[in-house]
């Protein structure tokens, strides 16, 4: 099967709606890999904001870097020590929204 398309998006993810309801937030992308899972937020409306499609397509590239079960070991130890906002992975992420590239 082809795989040209740098990511691929799904919509109402049910995973998405965990994290959704532990972030205590509505919108909700999480990346796992190169699929980004939306909930509470449609495709249109998470690709028209760039600073989103950003931080989230920083996240793609960090597990691209790291590795699938590396990144996800290292992300859950950083908030595990650091708390979701301070872990480095997340920092660096949000540092991405407002570059061009991450
Ligand atoms: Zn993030």
């Amino acid at each position: 099967m082809e795989q040209k398309a740098p990511y691929r998006i799904v919509t109402s993810s049910f995973l998405a709606k965990l994290a959704a309801l532990k972030l205590h937030s509505n919108r909700v992308a999480i990346v796992l890999g190169k699929t980004i899972y939306l909930y509470n937020t449609s495709k249109e409306e998470f690709l028209n904001d760039a600073k989103w499609l950003k931080h989230e397509l920083c996240h793609i590239a960090q597990f691209k870097q790291y590795g699938f079960f590396t990144f996800i070991i290292k992300y859950l130890w950083e908030s595990l020590w650091h708390g979701y906002y301070n872990n480095k992975y997340e920092v660096e992420a949000r540092k991405a929204e407002e570059e061009t590239l991450c």
